[in-house]
């Protein structure tokens, strides 16, 4: 079977294509990079560089659709929130328009959301059901599961993926956090009770393989480990995996004035559960946060 992937050479793409090779997939691979650099980054895969060019195509087995602008590496100016937007809900449109030209439509199609699709959440144990907090993140995220949902109306299996913070080697956002943590600056950020709801990298991957599989499976799924922490826990958890003292916490108001709205990826957060995936029988490879921590930072 064949698969086309969008996103398939970011972060969370390319031990996905690795997974799906692995499992006999052919992929196609939609990406603004050259041939080269999509191989050199995804393996043996074909590479596409517009899904204009897919217009009446014989068809694929599956859509995995994660691609999007990176969320937290610039302030959400009007611009960059349109930028946010296009590069998720545009695309999604786009890309159902093309399969509706295919001779067959995909059986599948697996497409990215967030947590954030629910806003701040404070301490509500959040599942699938919990009514969202209307904030930029919750639209965006909406908007972008209802351009994916489309194709549901004409009989395609859609599932969408509300992913949580992803941690995984040399990438996410342990990159930006490990740095400040090894130089013994690291600390809870603003009161430190937000929840972040983590994830490893290698059940993010199963986990839309299973959506991807599964037959039965439709609808939104919360991509999280079973074990969220807060804000003021994972520091600590990281701060005893790199051995580094946490003591420099960091103002709320420091954070709002460096990164204005976009603050709220840090000081805001979802106590949120796989409800769905947990009452499938999937499980997790990653429940502990420490274990995590230590694989995706190569440590013993
Ligand atoms: P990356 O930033 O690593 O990869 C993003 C991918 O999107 C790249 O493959 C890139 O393709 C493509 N892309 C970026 N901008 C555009 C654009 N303007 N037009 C077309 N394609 C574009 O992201 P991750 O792998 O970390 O995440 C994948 C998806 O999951 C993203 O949408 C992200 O928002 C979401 N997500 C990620 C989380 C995380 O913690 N990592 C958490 C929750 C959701 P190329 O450069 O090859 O064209």
């Amino acid at each position: 079977d064949r698969i086309l992937l969008t996103g398939g050479t970011g972060f969370i793409g390319q031990p996905l294509c690795q997974a799906l090779i692995a499992r006999g997939y052919q992929l196609t691979v939609l990406s603004r990079r050259p041939a080269a650099d999509v191989r050199a980054r995804c393996g043996e895969v074909e590479p596409v560089s517009s899904l204009e060019a897919l217009r009446n195509h014989e068809g694929f087995h599956g859509i995995i659709n994660l691609a999007g602008e990176g969320i937290a590496d610039k302030r959400w100016s009007a611009a960059r929130k349109q930028k946010l937007r296009d590069s998720r809900i545009a695309l999604t449109n786009q890309l159902v328009n093309i399969a509706r030209t295919w001779t067959t439509l995909p059986a599948v199609l697996v497409s990215g959301s967030a947590v954030g699709y629910y806003g701040d959440q404070g301490t509500t144990e959040v599942s699938e059901e919990t009514p969202p907090h209307d904030e930029f993140t919750h639209q965006l995220c909406r908007d972008w599961e209802q351009a994916a949902q489309q194709l549901g109306v004409d009989g395609v299996r859609v599932c969408l993926s509300r992913t949580g913070v992803v941690v995984g080697p040399d990438g996410g956002f342990l990159k930006r956090m490990v740095p400040p943590f090894r130089l013994g600056l690291g600390g809870r950020l603003g009161r430190g009770d937000q929840y972040m709801p983590w994830v490893h990298r290698t059940d993010v991957v199963m986990a839309l393989v299973w959506m991807l599989e599964q037959q039965g499976a439709s609808g939104p799924y919360n991509v999280v480990s079973p074990s969220p922490v807060t804000n003021g826990a994972f520091t600590r958890c990281l701060g005893g995996v790199l051995k580094r003292p946490t003591l420099a916490a960091v103002p709320a108001a420091a954070l709002k004035l460096m990164l204005g709205e976009m603050s709220r990826l840090l000081l805001t957060g979802q106590r949120a559960y796989p409800a769905r995936l947990g009452a499938a029988g999937f499980e997790f490879s990653y429940t502990n946060l420490e274990a995590a921590l230590k694989d995706a930072l190569g440590l013993k």
